[in-house]
């Protein structure tokens, strides 16, 4: 049986940072909640072995955890990936999101480890555009990254775009873009000030939802936090073909900033690549070490992990006329975020 928490929601999912190491150097990371990302050459001293990842995988899944979503820093830059994707349980289904430099030539190895679906972040179409928001010189490399996933059989591979004001203007021709390639599906994700920093950039997500609900030919609900799943036709073929059917891209979007709902449905628990558990993205006060790793140390760390989570927005900050406020209860536990900027 999972685990539930104490405002009724069920650990269904977890999510792994193998490193924080990164070889971008991304304006907007938010490097899982744990400030600045590394660079790729520094020392791995602090990294989670193989055997590590994999016993707390063994462990959660006696829990009923289902889903693994590996990621970091970038988690390509181990070279063990394989080796953790092929032991971790069968009963998982295995995702991971990675900017895709290291796809081309190794995305057939993982699947054949078990790689079931892969996200590549790619918040541009425009190689000047990438190399100021990533601060790498590997546009094409990412490009070739994805076709490499789709030619390996992850199909769809999902593109994560972070939404925010140097963003914006490029959503249409990335939707477009979706909508003409087969194979491909977009994730608008909501900028996250939270932990980054750099507030001004946000800009209203409301406004990119009533754009695409114009956009799409067709919407679907999800049960889970009733997320919209909009399909799009490619531009030129909507202009021609208006009331026919027409091939379609999918498009959702995350939006987790203020928002109650999306709180109170999460499922997942983080783990840090040092080996610490987190109940939540935002926190920076509830890391968890796991002692030193035997089983039932993992055990009792993950069960308290999940005892003590709450909902970042609605419980953790409560409303407070327009804005947010800390709620009383977490004062003595709050520590402040870091900020990149
Ligand atoms: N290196 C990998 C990658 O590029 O996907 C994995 C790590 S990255 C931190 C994981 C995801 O977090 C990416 O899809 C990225 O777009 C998203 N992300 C990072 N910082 C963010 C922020 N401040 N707001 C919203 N999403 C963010």
């Amino acid at each position: 049986m999972a685990l539930e928490d104490e405002f009724n929601r069920e650990v269904t999912g977890i999510r792994v940072s193998l490193t924080d190491r990164c070889n971008f150097d991304c304006v907007y990371c938010h490097n899982e909640g744990l400030g600045d990302t590394r660079g790729p050459m520094d020392a791995q001293d602090e990294e989670m072995t193989a055997g590590e990842v994999v016993r707390i995988l063994e462990v959660v899944s006696e829990f009923d955890v289902e889903k693994v979503k590996f990621t970091g820093g970038e988690p390509m830059l181990r070279n063990d990936l394989e080796e953790i994707i092929q032991r971790t349980p069968d009963s998982m289904e295995v995702s991971m999101t990675t900017n895709g430099t290291f796809l081309p030539g190794r995305a057939q190895d993982l699947v054949d480890a078990g790689l079931d679906r892969v996200n590549v972040s790619q918040d541009a179409l425009d190689r000047e555009h990438f190399t100021h928001l990533t601060k790498s010189g590997a546009y094409d490399r990412v490009l070739e990254g994805v076709e490499a996933a789709l030619d390996a059989g992850l199909d769809p591979v999902k593109l994560n775009m972070v939404v925010f004001e140097p963003t914006a203007g490029y959503i249409p021709e990335m939707v477009d873009h979706v909508a003409k390639n087969n194979g491909l599906q977009l994730q608008l994700i909501e900028y996250m000030p939270e932990i980054s920093g750099n507030p001004q950039w946000a800009i209203d997500i409301e406004r990119v939802h009533d754009w695409l609900a114009e956009r799409a030919e067709r919407i679907e609900r999800r049960e889970m936090h009733g997320r919209a799943r909009y399909y799009v036709a490619p531009e030129a073929q909507r202009r021609r073909e208006q009331d026919s059917d027409v091939d379609t891209g999918m498009v959702e979007i995350v939006d987790p900033v203020e928002n109650a709902d999306f709180c109170a449905n999460c499922h997942r628990v983080r783990v840090t690549h040092d080996g610490k558990f987190k109940g939540c993205l935002n926190r920076h006060d509830d890391l968890r070490p796991m002692g030193e790793m035997t089983r039932e140390e993992i055990r009792e760390a993950f069960r308290a992990t999940v005892e003590s989570r709450v909902p970042y927005y609605g419980e953790y900050f409560i409303r407070d006329g327009d804005g947010w406020t800390l709620n009383e209860k977490y004062m003595e536990t709050h520590e402040p975020q870091p900020a990149n900027d």
